[in-house]
């Protein structure tokens, strides 16, 4: 089969390797129908993971079809159509049973295109598979629930549920990309009165007002976000305040947004300390939230797609087929100039 794989920082190829093959009794191998890449991918090419191995297939997100299933799996068959979560879970430990699954203890947790090979191929092997894979609801599109497999959980736990988004908040959601879009999209589901997106990047902040639910939008090169906030709230301050970019001055200024008594909720991954000013802070009864993914939601999200209360469409921005990865890569990567959020993948 091809497959996109990391040969250590700066390099990758689209180049064949053996197929997959059955491993353990839980396991089920997918044949990818529909693929995307992850900004976490380019971390990973960047070199900033650096538990992820050389040869390592990438890829965490995918739509397919089970073609083999190993005598543990029970609740997906051959030729089934599958969701693949970007999160495996053993569904045993501890924190699987409290539906952590990004926590896992037994090997799952991030693991595809990570610690095993991933999902930016024409096989995959997905461990736990009963837990790991969703069946699509009949009706729906590759592209419709694709999205599914990481940023709109994402959004939605780390950011909305996380930060107890309620009816009539104000949720100001620093960072426009594909997560802090899901973040918008999914705050909507509970009555906000304004959603306030800030970004550096005007297509985006375009984006995040016409297609994903922002009211305000607030280029922060340009304008002072906390002045727009507070503004906007009789100077106290978002409800809710989602950090969705992952540098130490977006968290902090995710903490100057929120008035006394809200939540922050960071959802970026940080690569260096940001300063928590407490000095500031510890009068001002502030609940921060940190988190991976789980993917407990994802029946959840699947059944508003299903019922068109959620359209994660809208995030498919450039299409190719698996054997442009190469292409769709470069498109992806250069966001700033090609206004790429998500590029879809199909099998040709
Ligand atoms: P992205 O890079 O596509 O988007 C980041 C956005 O932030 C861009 O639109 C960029 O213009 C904007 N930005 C950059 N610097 C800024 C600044 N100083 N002020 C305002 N905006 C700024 O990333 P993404 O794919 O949307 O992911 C967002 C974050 O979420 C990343 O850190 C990613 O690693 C993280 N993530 C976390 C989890 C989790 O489980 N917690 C899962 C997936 C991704
Ligand atoms: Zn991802």
């Amino acid at each position: 089969m091809q497959a996109l794989v990391y040969h250590g920082p700066g390099r990758k190829q689209w180049e064949s390797k053996p197929d997959p093959k059955l491993e353990h009794p839980a396991d089920a191998i997918v044949q990818i129908d529909t693929a995307t890449i992850c900004g976490t991918d380019l971390h990973i090419l960047k070199g900033d993971v650096p538990t992820c191995a050389e040869g390592r297939t990438l890829g965490h997100e995918a739509v397919g079809t089970v073609v083999e299933t190993g005598d543990g799996v029970e609740n997906v068959r051959q030729g089934d159509r599958v969701l693949v979560s970007c999160i495996s879970a053993c569904g045993r430990c501890r924190y699987c049973r409290e539906a952590m699954y990004g926590q896992c203890q037994s090997g799952g947790g991030w693991i595809l295109g990570h610690l095993v090979d991933g999902t930016q191929a024409e096989l995959t092997r997905i461990p736990f598979a009963d837990n790991s894979l969703y069946k699509v609801p009949e009706g729906l599109s590759d592209e419709q629930v694709l999205f599914l497999s990481d940023i709109l959980p994402t959004g939605f736990e780390v950011g909305v549920l996380n930060g107890n988004v309620r009816p009539g908040d104000v949720v100001a959601v620093v960072g426009a990309g594909p997560v802090g879009l899901a973040a918008m999209m999914t705050a909507r589901l509970y009555g906000p009165s304004r959603v306030v997106a800030i970004d550096k990047a005007d297509s985006r902040l375009e984006k995040a007002r016409s297609q994903f639910g922002a009211d305000v939008t607030v280029n922060s090169d340009a304008d002072d976000p906390a002045e727009v906030v507070m503004g906007l709230t009789d100077g106290l301050g978002a409800d809710v305040a989602i950090e969705a970019v992952g540098i130490p001055q977006t968290f902090e200024l995710c903490t100057d947004l929120v008035r006394p008594g809200g939540r922050v909720a960071n959802v970026g991954v940080h690569g260096h300390p940001a300063t928590l000013h407490l000095e500031t802070l510890w009068i001002r009864n502030i609940t921060i939230t940190t988190g991976l993914v789980d993917t407990r939601s994802t029946p959840t999200l699947l059944r508003l797609v299903s019922e068109n209360r959620l359209d994660p469409q809208p995030f498919a921005t450039h299409r190719f087929t698996l054997d442009q990865m190469m292409d769709a890569y470069q498109v992806f990567a250069d966001a700033a100039k090609t206004n790429a959020l998500k590029v879809v993948l199909t099998r040709s």
